[in-house]
């Protein structure tokens, strides 16, 4: 099961990625995770990207390729694969294709855990985080009362500036123009899985495996 992850913000996509890892025993690679490994471990590629980062610059795709390339080669990924982070870009999507190609991998699937924007506002703006302890909480969890259910503390309920209306809005108008190109790319390859993902957390997994078992 090799997989490429894309979600909105808000849709819950890092909860399916653990339980599809869990599922199917293959790891979850973020590429934010992997590119923080590498600089931590000093590899070549980590040294180079640093030093790009450092001058504050985005690391380049043939770099991000690589540092894919090494992780993608590992022993846990002989059964799949599940890479979240890339491609951003149509051109990202061009270079992956010929990495996978180069690997002898034909069965990429892409599963695009969508939602409705309104939705999706509704759902975070309905959150309430305890400055206290840290937890977040929906409103219907705490009902009426100001005391946190984890930690005791009083009047301590916040709305956090992430599950702002406007921050949101920003946050899926980004990711929109970031991933359209690329779902365009995988659509017309046929690759493309969509599904709805402001369901109950189990209900959202059970309908991805259904298709993914086709
Ligand atoms: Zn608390």
């Amino acid at each position: 099961m090799r997989l490429l992850l894309f979600g909105a913000p808000g849709v819950g996509k890092g909860t399916q990625a653990k339980l599809l890892s869990s599922k199917f025993n293959i790891p979850h690679i973020s590429t934010g995770d992997i590119l923080r490994q590498v600089v931590k471990e000093q590899t070549d590629l980590g040294k180079k990207a640093q030093e790009i980062m450092n001058r504050g610059e985005l690391v380049p795709d043939d770099i991000m390729i690589g540092i894919i390339k090494e992780r993608l080669n590992k022993n846990d990924c002989k059964n799949g694969f599940i890479l979240d982070g890339f491609p951003r870009t149509e051109k990202q999507a061009i270079e992956l294709d010929k990495l996978l190609y180069e690997m002898n991998i034909s069965d990429i699937k892409l599963i695009n855990i969508f939602a409705d924007e309104d939705e999706i506002v509704k759902r975070l703006n309905n959150r309430r985080a305890c400055k206290e302890c840290g937890h977040i909480f929906t409103l219907n969890e705490i009902k009426n009362s100001d005391t946190c259910p984890a930690c005791n503390a009083k009047n301590s309920f916040y709305l956090r500036d992430d599950d702002k209306e406007e921050v949101i809005r920003k946050r899926l108008e980004v990711f929109r123009q970031n991933t359209e190109s690329v779902l365009k790319y995988y659509k017309k390859q046929g690759k493309v899985i969509s599904v709805n993902g402001l369901g109950v957390i189990e209900e959202v997994n059970k309908e991805l495996l259904k298709i993914l078992r086709k």
